[in-house]
């Protein structure tokens, strides 16, 4: 009986280890999987020393992504329907519009006007007129034709806000973000960059945080979290500085005074504030 219970008792602890090991082992690789190191890019981006490494990758990238939306790959089948589905936001077919390739934008819209007519056609199809008079007002009330047009309004409703290059740069600012936290890790020249950088505009900020906490273990979380925020603070502290001057710049009494660092504050709060690049 004693065995039979220690048979058990080893036999359940056997499979729990198993499984943490298959666990960390499916972690790892996940890991492994998830983000591709972008090294050169990170590098050359910290040595422009601007307002903010990610918004200046951001720009170059967008730009890259541009032309790869007008060149071949308007041909290409599968990102004609991605194109459909997520379509794109009104900057970036602004950029698309003067990216100087009006035929292989025109072939793009086309296919999706298509699309939002096929959408329109199984409206009408399954939103018969008898349906719409029992949809309740009251959005909380449920009823089959209430979650259908639920249904059609949020599709309609996500045509705008992000987009498919939106996507596309969320995550490559995702790789760039692990690549920033994995320099600090292993390259002390790269962490030196680092503290003597600008630091980032907020959002950007923000989202290095979000990669810390989910690559870094505790106490490297600790010692980056630290360092980071006192970078920022600085940096933030060095162009309230800046934008003070500019504004008593305006004053009579010190229009002939140098304007120190202050020129281009005005551009550069923005950019730190919004994560837009002013020119
Ligand atoms: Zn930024
Ligand atoms: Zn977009």
């Amino acid at each position: 009986m004693l065995r039979a219970m220690f048979t058990f008792f080893y036999l359940s602890i056997n499979i729990n280890v198993t499984r943490i090991l298959v666990q960390k082992k499916k972690f790892a690789y996940h890991y492994i999987m998830k983000y591709e190191l972008e090294t050169i890019p990170v590098w050359d981006s910290f040595e422009k020393n601007t307002e903010c490494p990610l918004c200046f990758l951001y720009k170059k990238v967008e730009k890259g992504f541009i032309q790869f939306f007008l060149g071949g790959s308007v041909m290409q089948p599968h990102i004609r329907g991605k194109v459909n589905k997520l379509g794109f936001c009104p900057q970036h077919l602004n950029m698309l519009y003067t990216g100087g390739n009006k035929l292989g934008l025109a072939l793009m819209t086309h296919t999706n006007i298509k699309y939002c007519i096929k959408i329109l056609e199984d409206m009408e199809k399954k939103m018969l007129p008898n349906k719409w008079e029992t949809i309740p007002s009251n959005k909380f009330k449920k009823g089959i034709a209430r979650e259908q047009l639920n249904k059609y309004i949020s599709l309609l409703k996500s045509f705008s806000p992000t987009c498919y290059c939106c996507e596309k740069l969320k995550i490559a600012l995702r790789h760039y973000a692990y690549t920033i936290v994995h320099l600090w890790k292993k390259e002390p020249q790269f962490k030196k960059m680092l503290s003597n950088s600008k630091g980032f505009c907020f959002s950007h900020t923000g989202d290095i945080m979000e990669m810390v906490v989910e690559v870094l273990s505790g106490k490297e979380k600790n010692s980056f979290l630290l360092e980071f925020i006192k970078l920022q603070k600085n940096n933030t502290l060095r162009l309230e500085h800046d934008i003070l001057w500019y504004i008593q710049k305006f004053d009579h009494k010190n229009k002939d005074k140098p304007w120190k660092n202050s020129k281009d504050a005005l551009p550069r709060t923005i950019q730190k504030l919004s994560g837009n690049e002013f020119k």
